[in-house]
């Protein structure tokens, strides 16, 4: 037997209309960077070796590498179109360290503001729906249930 308490919306207050983003907030980009081609290379990177990560530095990147690479970070975080450069998708590019001996792939994962669950990338972009955070002001992109739990919802920092 499944009991399914429901919970009247009579009783909320003023605070619990308010949807208070500090405490929810997920960045909206992150990148996966693999090794897919490796040589003779003093950070010893080998392929298959794997980053994940957002605005921290991932600790065993090459220095080098990872400034090189930062224009292209740059553009995928502010949703650059790869394919503008030659990819096939706009949200992989392939990154060639200033030796020539190593190859990066970096691929941007696009997330809910709110939840963090990844957006599905398409030719046309990332496919996402709009709230506003309204104090201050700056657009969300967020998946479907957090775009129908939170439309009613006053959105604040
Ligand atoms: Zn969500």
């Amino acid at each position: 037997m499944i009991y399914v308490i429901i919970m009247t919306s009579e009783n909320h207050s003023e605070k619990e209309s308010i949807l208070r983003l500090r405490d929810n907030w997920e960045e909206a980009v992150a990148f996966r960077v693999t090794i897919i081609d490796d040589g003779n290379c003093r950070a010893n990177h080998k392929v298959g070796q794997k980053f994940e990560f957002s605005w921290k530095s991932p600790e065993g990147i090459c220095t080098e590498s990872l400034v090189g690479m930062y224009p292209i970070l740059h553009s995928m975080r502010v949703f650059g179109d790869m394919r503008e450069l030659g990819s096939s998708e706009r949200n992989v590019r392939v990154y060639n360290c200033p030796s020539r001996e190593i190859k990066f792939k970096i691929k941007a994962l696009y997330k809910c503001n709110i939840c963090g669950s990844q957006l599905q990338v398409n030719q046309d972009g990332v496919q996402s729906l709009q709230l506003q955070c309204t104090k201050p002001e700056f657009p969300l992109r967020v998946c479907e249930s957090c775009y129908s739990n939170y439309k009613e919802k006053r959105i604040e920092w």
